[in-house]
């Protein structure tokens, strides 16, 4: 058996239990190199074979889950974050199912939850923002053409931007050509939960000088939007005068 664990943004305490105990009896973890903190692989037993699919294709990644499954082992896919974002866990899972090797997936904590926890920031705020737009820039993977930055950017929404600090002269560009201004808050994120965590505050219009003046070039999330200004409405579920099926309100 597969078992695709998500492993947190960072800090090897934010990986869920379910996943840490995966981790424990794991006869194979193959971990995404690139961005899992390799102190989680501290949890995997004397015996475990350990691949990092940064230096990996995908399919000496299934091979190695083939091997496995025929050895009757059981294989961790360690993927950052959640394996559901950016994770490539789909063509895996396809490929897995046409093998006949049963899978099954363990979520984690996103990076974008990660972020927003460092900022101590709510990206729903009532009377801001209803909405998180999850998107990246089109580099050298396509994005769909109704899904370019600048287009979302028409909605004024919270936006969080993955994959893309370096190419920030260009997130800045695209973030101009629609609702937000030069003004508008943002914030780019490097390492959220990591010891070496760094914020960088700072509005759309000053995005780029400041993400260069930091030194931030990977491992970076963008986020945008006036949630991360002063004004906001209260909630109305936690309102006095707000009934809800649990209390009512002084407007009964
Ligand atoms: N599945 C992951 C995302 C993988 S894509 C998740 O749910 O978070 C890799 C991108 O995620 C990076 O380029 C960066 O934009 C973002 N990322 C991952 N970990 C991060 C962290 N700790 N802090 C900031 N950004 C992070």
């Amino acid at each position: 058996m597969v078992h695709f664990v998500g492993a947190g943004p960072g800090a090897p305490d934010l990986i869920t239990r379910r996943g840490a105990a995966l981790l424990q009896t794991a006869d194979c973890i193959i971990y995404a190199g690139s961005l899992v903190n390799p102190a989680l692989l501290g949890l995997a037993g004397p015996d475990c074979a350990i691949y990092n699919s940064a230096e990996m294709t995908l399919e000496q990644v299934l091979a190695v889950m083939k091997e496995n499954e025929a050895a009757h082992k059981t294989t961790v896919r360690l993927h950052t974050g959640d394996p559901c974002l950016y994770g490539a866990i789909r063509e895996q899972m396809d490929a897995l199912d046409a093998m006949g090797i049963a899978y099954d997936d363990t979520p984690g904590v996103s990076s974008f939850c990660g972020a927003a926890a460092a900022l101590n920031a709510e990206y729903t705020l009532p009377g801001v923002s209803q909405t998180v737009i999850i998107t990246r820039m089109e580099g050298r993977t396509p994005v769909p053409e109704g899904e370019r930055l600048a287009a979302l950017a028409a909605h004024g929404a919270t936006m969080v931007i993955f994959l893309s600090i370096g190419l920030i002269d260009r997130v800045q560009d695209a973030l101009l050509q629609g609702a937000y201004t030069a003004a508008t808050p943002a914030a780019v994120v490097y390492k959220a939960t990591w010891p070496e965590q760094k914020i960088v505050h700072c509005t759309v219009g000053t995005l780029v000088e400041s993400t260069r003046a930091a030194g931030i070039t990977k491992t970076a999330l963008i986020v945008v939007g006036d949630f991360l200004a002063a004004q906001y409405d209260r909630s109305k579920l936690y309102d006095p005068a707000f009934t809800t099926e649990f209390r009512r309100g002084t407007d009964r």
